[in-house]
C-alpha cells in the first residue's frame, strides 16, 4: 500500500490515538513507510488546543522511529496552520526541528474554522469557497515553510452542502494561480483521501484539481489519509492511486529530511 504521509495521533489536540497505534496500523497495511504529522496551528481560538507539544513531540517520534526501524520508515512531520501573521513563528519552527516533511494547510480564516458554521455566516456557499482560496493563494505566495499544501479545498468538506455545488471551473482563475505557484516554488500538493471518510465521494483538492496541477506541470502529489484514528489509515488509498494515474501521474513522492524521492503509484 502507498506511503501514508498525513497521519495524526494524541498529540494533535483533535485526536486521542496513541501513535503506536497508528504505527501498528500501518504495519499490518504493509507500508513502508509512514510520516507523523501532528497539528500545530499557533494563535488561533478554538475549543481544541492545536499548538503541539514540541519538546515532548519529537523525541517521542524519535523513540518510535528507532523501536520500530525492522518494521517501516517512520518519518517525522508537522501539519502547520499558514497564517500571514505569524511567518517568522512558523519560519522559526520548521529551522528549530529536524522535520522530515512539513505539510501546510488553512484551517483558520480570518480566526474561523469552516469546521464551524460561523465561518459560513453572512455569505453564500460559494462566496465562502472563493474566500477561502484566495486567502490560501496569499500564504502560498508569502509563505516557505512547508513541503506540500495540504487539503487544498478543505473548506469544501464542511460547507452547507459540502460539495454538491462545487466545480473547480467557477474557482479556476485562484486555483490556478495557487497551483502555479507551488509548481515555480517546488512544493507538492497533497492529494488527501480524508475527503473520502468526509462524504464527498473524492479526495481533497478534487480530481479535477489534482490533473490540473499534473497539466500545468506539477510533479510532487504527496498522499495522504488525514487520519485520526487506526481505521482511517490508507483509507482510500486505492482510489487515490487510480484517479492519481488518471490525471497522468505514474510516481508520487515521499520526503525524508525535505528531500522529495519519487515512488512508483
Ligand atoms: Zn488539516
Ligand atoms: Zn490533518
Amino acid at each position: 500500500m502507498l506511503c501514508d504521509f498525513h497521519l495524526h495521533t494524541s498529540f494533535s489536540g483533535d485526536s486521542d490515538t496513541p501513535p503506536v497505534r497508528q504505527i501498528e496500523q500501518a504495519v499490518r497495511l504493509g507500508m513502508a513507510c509512514i510520516c507523523i504529522t501532528d497539528h500545530h496551528d499557533m494563535d488561533v481560538r478554538s475549543a481544541c488546543d492545536f499548538n503541539l507539544a514540541l519538546p515532548d513531540y519529537f523525541p517521542a517520534m524519535e523513540e518510535l522511529r528507532d523501536r520500530y526501524r525492522k518494521n517501516l520508515k517512520v518519518e517525522i512531520g508537522i501539519e502547520l496552520g499558514l497564517q500571514n501573521h505569524i511567518i517568522p513563528e512558523l519560519n522559526q519552527v520548521a529551522l528549530e526541528y529536524p522535520f522530515d516533511f512539513i505539510i501546510g494547510s488553512c484551517h483558520f480564516i480570518d480566526g474561523l474554522d469552516p469546521y464551524y458554521p460561523e465561518y459560513f455566516e453572512g455569505r453564500t456557499e460559494s462566496e465562502s469557497y472563493r474566500h477561502f482560496f484566495e486567502v490560501t493563494l496569499k500564504r502560498v505566495q508569502n509563505m516557505d515553510c512547508f513541503d506540500a499544501l495540504g487539503h487544498l479545498d478543505y473548506v469544501v468538506r464542511y460547507g452547507p452542502n459540502k460539495n454538491q455545488a462545487y466545480h473547480y471551473k467557477d474557482y479556476q482563475d485562484v486555483i490556478d494561480l495557487i497551483l502555479k505557484t507551488l509548481i515555480h516554488k517546488g512544493k507538492a500538493l497533497e492529494c488527501n483521501t480524508g475527503g473520502f471518510h468526509y462524504g464527498l465521494g473524492h479526495p481533497n483538492p478534487c480530481e479535477e484539481i489534482l490533473c490540473r496541477y499534473r497539466e500545468l506541470g506539477g510533479e510532487l502529489i504527496t498522499v495522504g489519509s488525514d487520519a485520526h484514528s487506526p481505521e482511517y489509515v490508507g483509507y482510500a488509498f486505492d482510489s487515490a492511486a487510480l484517479l492519481l494515474k488518471k490525471c497522468g501521474f505514474s510516481y508520487y513522492t515521499v520526503y525524508h529530511k525535505r528531500i522529495p524521492r519519487f515512488l512508483p503509484l
